[in-house]
C-alpha cells in the first residue's frame, strides 16, 4: 500500500507558486491578489478564510477580505460582488459558504465575472468544464486529479466510483474523471443516496473517489484488492483521548488501506491539495489563462 502524501504535494506546488510570484515581483512588481468575501461571524468560515489568507502570504499573493455583517441585504452584497468585478487589481475573488439563510448564495455566485471565479462555483466555468474547455476548476475535485497526477496513477480505462454527486466535490470529479484528458478517459459511475446496493458497486471500483459525508462509511469488505481510493471527507469525531476528538474521513482507513495499492490519508490527503488548487486558478486568471 502506498500513501498518497497530499501535504508532500501540496508543499511542493506551494513553493513551485511561491517561486514564479517571486520572479513577478522581480520584473513588474505586482503579485497575483485574491480577494475574498466574509459574511457574517460563522467561526468555521472565519478560520477557513484565514487559512487562505495565510497561504496567500506564504507563496507571496496579496490578499484582502471584504466583511460584511450577516444582515447585509442580497442587494447590497451584489454591489459589493460588482464592486469586485470591476476592481482591476483584483484579479480573482471568492465568496465564503455558506451564506445567511436570507440571502439566495445562487443569485451572489452566479453575479461574479467568470473570469474572476477562481472557485469555479459559476454555471459558466462548470459549464466549460462538462465540455471540456478551459475553466476554473472547482478547488477540491483540482486537488484530486493533481494528487492522481503527480502520484503516477494510470487512470485510463480503469473503473471510477464516485461516492457523492454535491456541485462541489463529486459531480466535477466525476467529469474531470470520465474527460478525454491525462488524468481522465475513466468509465465513471457517480453514486448518491438513491443508488441500490452500494457496496456490489464500490466493489467495482479501480480507482474508489468517496465524497459522501458519512464517518468512514466505506469498510474494508467494500473494497476491490488493489484498489486506488481517494477520501475526500473530514470528520471531526469525539473521543476520549487528550484533544477530546480524533479527524477522520469516509473511508475506514484501518480497514481499507491493506486492501489498496494507494489511499489518501486523512487529514493529510486531498485537503492540502484544496487550497492549493485556489492559489493556482488566481494564478490562471492572473495571467489570464483562461478568458484572455
Ligand atoms: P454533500 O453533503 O453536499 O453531498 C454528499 C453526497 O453524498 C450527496 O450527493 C448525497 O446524496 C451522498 N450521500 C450521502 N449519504 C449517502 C449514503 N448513505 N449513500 C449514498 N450516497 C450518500 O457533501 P460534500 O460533497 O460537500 O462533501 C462530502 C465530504 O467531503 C464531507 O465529509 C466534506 O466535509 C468533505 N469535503 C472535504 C473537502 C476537502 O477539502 N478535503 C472539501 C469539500 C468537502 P444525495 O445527493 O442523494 O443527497
Amino acid at each position: 500500500m502506498n500513501l498518497i502524501d497530499g501535504k508532500k504535494i501540496s508543499e511542493e506546488l506551494k513553493r513551485e507558486i511561491a517561486a514564479k510570484t517571486a520572479a513577478i515581483i522581480d520584473t513588474d512588481g505586482t503579485p497575483p491578489h485574491l480577494a475574498a468575501v466574509l459574511v457574517g461571524d460563522d467561526p468555521a468560515s472565519q478560520s477557513y478564510i484565514k487559512s487562505k489568507e495565510k497561504s496567500c502570504q506564504a507563496v507571496g499573493f496579496t490578499s484582502s477580505v471584504y466583511r460584511y455583517p450577516s444582515d447585509i441585504s442580497e442587494q447590497q452584497l451584489i454591489d459589493a460582488i460588482d464592486f469586485l468585478n470591476k476592481d482591476d487589481e483584483i484579479h480573482g475573488f471568492i465568496v465564503q459558504l455558506p451564506l445567511p439563510a436570507h440571502i439566495n448564495a445562487d443569485r451572489v455566485l452566479q453575479r461574479i465575472d467568470p473570469a474572476k471565479d477562481v472557485d469555479g462555483f459559476h454555471p459558466v466555468n462548470i459549464g466549460r468544464l462538462a465540455l471540456g474547455l478551459p475553466s476554473y476548476l472547482p478547488a477540491t475535485p483540482a486537488g484530486i486529479m493533481l494528487l492522481l497526477e503527480k502520484s503516477g496513477i494510470e487512470t485510463e480505462g480503469k473503473h471510477c466510483v464516485v461516492l457523492g454527486r454535491s456541485n462541489i466535490v463529486g459531480t466535477p470529479v466525476s467529469l474531470l474523471m470520465s474527460r478525454k484528458a491525462k488524468p481522465g478517459n475513466s468509465t465513471v459511475t457517480l453514486c448518491h443516496s438513491k443508488t441500490t446496493d452500494l457496496p456490489s458497486i464500490i466493489r467495482q471500483a479501480d480507482i474508489l473517489i468517496a465524497a459522501i459525508g458519512q464517518p468512514e462509511f466505506v469498510k474494508g469488505s467494500m473494497v476491490k484488492e488493489g484498489a486506488v481510493v481517494i477520501d475526500v471527507g473530514i470528520h471531526r469525531v469525539d473521543d476520549d483521548s487528550e484533544k477530546g476528538y480524533h479527524i477522520t474521513g469516509d473511508v475506514d482507513f484501518n480497514e481499507v488501506a491493506p486492501r489498496c495499492s494507494y489511499i489518501t490519508p486523512v487529514p493529510g490527503g486531498v485537503g492540502p491539495m484544496t487550497v492549493v488548487s485556489l492559489l493556482l486558478n488566481t494564478f490562471k486568471a492572473y495571467n489570464k489563462e483562461i478568458y484572455g
